[in-house]
């Protein structure tokens, strides 16, 4: 799902609109569209592709007006086009709408519309509910003066699905409406002026003062102020907070791409991720967010991880890691599965969900399925002010900074390294010596200046990649804690570059990946020194006998690799739990670098969006 940015205020709102969508455009961009209010009706434009598009026909044709809304799309029904795109107009043509989320019952809708006449456009399901909402204005009596108000709660009962909504309409012309249900929708609030938005960061440069909507809330604001309704019986009042957000740190920079400056920052993100986290004196770390006492972390007996595409990885990586250093039994899942199976969990499990926006729709529907059932939730994530960090027990947050690239790096490390915190605190705690706990400070500690050191490395990978620039399909391979390295290795591949990529437990090679070696089939074999080393070497080995080309990730100072892979990636000496944290920066580079090469478009890969707000 995409993006919403609403103004109502005192200055010309085209500009503060585009602005705002330039800086969700990361979040995902098939179309984009703007419509504004002014004494003489309303305006919109409308254009598939990126808001440069956009940007170009307002440069010709640019609206006046201080009421506006607008939105970059993510489509769901109907495909990328101009007239799919948002704002939809309901039928009377003076009703606009811009929504995030999937209108589940939309067919049902139309059809009951279409039975009174009235004719659709186009294939959305947010034309739909455009139309409904229309449909109930103009059954309502002209003089109410809540009336756009009204007709979009009306309009919202008879609708199931995931919505955040803004709606104006020509006949109330200094009103707009908002509402949110599943897709996360923020007030913003300053002198003479309001905005709606879909994240803070649209609209974080204007005002530091936000409320986010909870679920059912629907918000009207007018000239003079704001009001609140639901749809439930919430009776509460927003909260209003002030937000820290340098917006300045979402720009570029010297970097030439989000992505690069991205990896590049986790010298820094993941020592933010570890800051203030480790106790010397006790040997252990500390997670105040956590919200647990001592007695409550004994008591886990079992951990489930979830959450989706990189989190999950880093999941993958962080159950071998809790695993070996607290012995608590973990397992992991995908959110999306989760959220519908029935599993049963014993009252004692902990359910951790990981997520960088902390808005990724499936992450939320299984956090909330958990704590339906009565669990315990934490988060791990990135968004300070996401859905997620509200609706959990508590959890750590990454500190990592706006992570703009749609492939994910940054997160993923400070993931991993929260992982590794995690397990030291609850294996101090149960088998875990404090000597063995000093080892596991000193080896956190090592991280920057060896994460420094795999940077360094940024030349050499990208003329790795320039000799397999023609290869159309890659696979990874790893074991133990390096396995979830390789399916992240393989996902960045194919995210940026659109190479075919597979990620495999190595020794799956011989179960039927093996059939796929060829000498235009490269192989990365995440083989650093740990206790699965022969054994790469043999599976290595078995794929050089076929002639696949090798590509390892070892560790400095091995120098019997040499004979075995026609390029190496080296990564500094490090035990099993840090040694991820090293070796996916190198695959990160050489997506990347493979990305540049083949001229695509780096932060915005196609078909993708940055956090995945829709079912
Ligand atoms: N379901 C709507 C559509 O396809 C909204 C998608 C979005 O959130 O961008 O147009």
């Amino acid at each position: 799902m995409c993006g919403i940015v609403a103004y109502l205020g005192d200055k010309e709102a085209q500009p503060l609109l585009l602005e705002g969508l330039r800086r969700l455009e990361y979040r995902g961009y098939d179309s984009s569209g703007i419509a504004i209010l002014n004494g003489k009706g309303l305006e919109t434009v409308k254009k598939v592709g990126r808001i440069q598009n956009l940007e170009n026909a307002l440069a010709l044709h640019p609206l006046h007006g201080s009421l506006g809304i607008s939105h970059t799309r993510w489509a769901t029904h109907g495909k990328a086009t101009d007239v799919n795109a948002h704002p939809h107009i309901d039928a009377s043509g003076k009703l606009a709408l811009v929504h995030n989320g999937v209108i589940e019952n939309y067919s049902l809708l139309k059809r009951k519309l279409e039975e009174k006449g009235l004719k659709f456009r186009t294939e959305t399901d947010t034309e739909v509910l455009a139309f409904l909402i229309g449909f109930h204005f103009d059954s309502l009596d002209a003089a109410m003066d809540n009336r756009l108000e009204v007709a979009v709660m009306e309009a919202l009962r008879e609708v199931t699905g995931t919505y955040g909504l803004v709606a104006v309409h020509e006949d109330q012309p200094d009103i707009m409406v908002g509402a949110r249900r599943g897709s996360p929708l923020v007030l913003g609030i300053g002198p003479h002026e309001h905005f709606l938005a879909s994240d803070v960061s649209a609209i974080a440069a204007h005002t530091q003062t936000v409320a986010h909507l909870r679920d059912f809330d629907v918000v009207t604001i007018d000239r003079q102020g704001y009001r609140l309704k639901s749809l439930s019986q919430n009776q509460a009042g927003l909260e209003i907070s002030q937000i820290d957000y340098q917006a300045a740190e979402a720009t570029l920079g010297d970097f030439p791409h989000y992505m690069l400056k991205e990896i590049f920052e986790q010298t820094m993100s993941v020592q933010n991720a570890v800051r203030g986290r480790l106790n010397l004196e006790e040997s252990t770390a500390q997670l105040g967010g956590l919200n647990l006492t001592p007695q409550d972390l004994r008591e886990i007996d079992r951990i489930l991880i979830t959450g989706c595409g990189t989190a999950m990885h880093a999941g993958m990586v962080g159950e071998y890691i809790i695993e070996s250093l607290a012995h608590v039994p973990v397992e992991i899942d995908y959110a999306s599965e989760f959220r519908l199976r029935n599993s049963p969990l014993d009252r004692r499990t902990l359910v951790l969900a990981v997520s960088q926006s902390g808005e990724t729709e499936d992450t939320l529907g299984a956090l909330r399925e958990a704590r339906r059932k009565g669990h315990r939730v934490l988060g791990i994530c990135n968004n300070v002010a996401s859905t997620l960090a509200r609706e959990t027990d508590g959890g750590v947050y990454m500190y990592a900074g706006p992570e703009i690239s749609v492939a994910a790096t940054k997160s993923f490390t400070s993931q991993v390294v929260i992982f590794v915190l995690l397990g030291m605190l609850l294996g101090r705690m149960r088998f875990l010596s404090a000597s063995q706990g000093r080892e596991m400070i000193e080896a956190i500690e090592a991280l920057p200046d060896q994460i420094t050191t795999v940077l360094r490395q940024s030349d050499h990978i990208r003329q790795v990649a320039e000799k397999y620039r023609h290869s159309k399909s890659m696979l990874f391979f790893g074991r133990q804690m390096q396995y979830g390295i390789a399916l992240e290795g393989a996902l960045k591949m194919k995210e940026i570059t659109y190479i075919h990529a597979e990620g495999h437990p190595t020794a799956e090679l011989k179960h039927g990946v093996i059939a796929l070696i060829d000498e235009n089939t490269p192989s990365v074999f995440l083989c650093p020194r740990d206790g699965a080393y022969d054994k790469n070497i043999n599976n290595l080995q078995q794929v050089r006998a076929r002639k696949g080309p090798v590509i390892a990730v070892a560790t400095e100072g091995d120098t019997e690799i040499q004979n075995h892979a026609d390029d190496i990636f080296f990564i500094p000496d490090a035990p099993e739990y840090t040694a991820p944290i090293l070796s996916v920066i190198t695959l990160q580079l050489f997506a990347y670098h493979m990305a540049v090469i083949l001229g695509r478009d780096v932060d915005k890969p196609r078909n993708l969006a940055k956090s995945v707000t829709v079912p």
